[in-house]
């Protein structure tokens, strides 16, 4: 029995569901890990997430199939961002098979939540892990806690595929060698001013380019970029400092085996922006949104695709895309994790 919601009209918030779950890293172990029905978190003043940033985070959804069927997208190549993640910020990695299973029971405990298919919404899951004990001089915690919560979601830009505008910033994101390929907190921390800035400017995000010779493109603040070309290939920046975005890498995979285009990762010059068709953003939250404008320090470059559509090209990734996560197009192997 699906849960009351207009779900048709729903935003990209957080709407509090009826379970969580939690496990706790204490004496170097996790322990079993549990469902609960409580959504705050009581930590001591000192914890190492509140004073030095020490958490990171995921973000999968789980959809209702054409066949009724409650699925997640490739949830493995969250669970494997996630320790690579934990690894680089000195945290305790959750298992990956535990990751998944703690997926999977907080969908099932909260599957009223789940939005109808057709709806256009989903049941987006967030997954976090935070340095939990008290730390005064600068070090890892030695106790965390995992949890994952869920939230239904609608799109994540309201007006759904209508061209955004980008802005190339003078911010930087990552530095080279830095933090920008794994998802910490702390990346987003640093690109809240710059998104502000962005949005009070009339920008709908950040363009960053890379840090050591801002000549490269690089990504939006949570979001990869894909190019079109005028020959229809698909690009997409080659970058160390980047996120690597498990939307870009299967929509890479779908223009390739199922649109039978070429695509290619490859070093994206901020000079070649005026010779690509179409651009557009790709992850989770939004999955394919069209960039119609970028703005290079008050130099318009406006994509041939325009402001008023997606691009051609743009708009057959995204119907191949969740035509597979929504159960209309045979996915490759491995690639849909059935909950119920
Ligand atoms: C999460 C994130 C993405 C998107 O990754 P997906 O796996 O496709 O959701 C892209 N860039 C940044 C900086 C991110 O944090």
């Amino acid at each position: 029995m699906a849960k009351d919601i207009d779900w048709g009209n729903l935003g990209f918030g957080y709407m509090k569901t009826d379970y969580r779950y939690v496990s706790e890293y204490k004496n170097g172990k996790w322990d079993d890990g549990a469902i609960t029905a409580d959504e705050n978190i009581v930590l001591n003043e000192c914890a190492c997430v509140l004073q030095y940033a020490q958490t990171c985070f995921e973000g999968l959804k789980a959809y209702r199939t054409k066949d009724n069927k409650v699925v997640c997208f490739r949830p493995d190549l969250n669970a494997k961002r996630m320790a690579d993640t934990a690894k680089r910020l000195e945290m305790p990695p959750f298992p990956e098979e535990r990751f998944l299973d703690a997926v999977k029971k907080v969908v099932k405990a909260n599957i009223e939540w789940v939005p109808p298919y057709g709806s256009g919404a989903s049941l987006y899951i967030r997954p976090y892990m935070f340095g939990s004990n008290a730390v005064m001089g600068v070090k890892p915690a030695t106790e965390y806690q995992f949890r994952v919560f869920v939230s239904p979601v609608g799109p994540y830009f309201k007006g759904g595929a209508k061209p955004i505008t980008l802005r190339i910033p003078d911010f930087d994101r990552a530095a080279p060698r830095g933090t920008g390929h794994v998802k910490a907190g702390l990346n987003y921390a640093m690109s809240l001013h710059a998104i502000v800035d962005a949005h009070n400017n009339g920008f709908n995000e950040n363009m960053y380019l890379d840090s050591k010779t801002r000549t490269k493109v690089e990504e939006t603040g949570g979001a990869n970029i894909i190019f079109v070309t005028k020959d229809n290939e698909i690009v997409t920046p080659k970058s160390s400092t980047i996120l690597p975005s498990i939307t870009r890498r299967s929509l890479m995979y779908v223009a390739e085996h199922y649109l039978g285009l070429k695509a290619t990762e490859r070093e994206i010059y901020a000079e070649e922006l005026n010779d690509f068709k179409e651009c557009a953003l790709c992850g989770t939250a939004a999955v394919l949104s069209p960039v119609g404008k970028i703005n290079d320090h008050g130099k318009e470059i406006l994509l041939p695709s325009g402001m008023e559509k997606s691009g051609e090209i743009t708009q057959k990734l995204y119907d191949t895309l969740t035509g597979i996560q929504m159960g209309r197009l045979e996915p490759p192997k491995g690639w849909i994790f059935e909950i119920n």
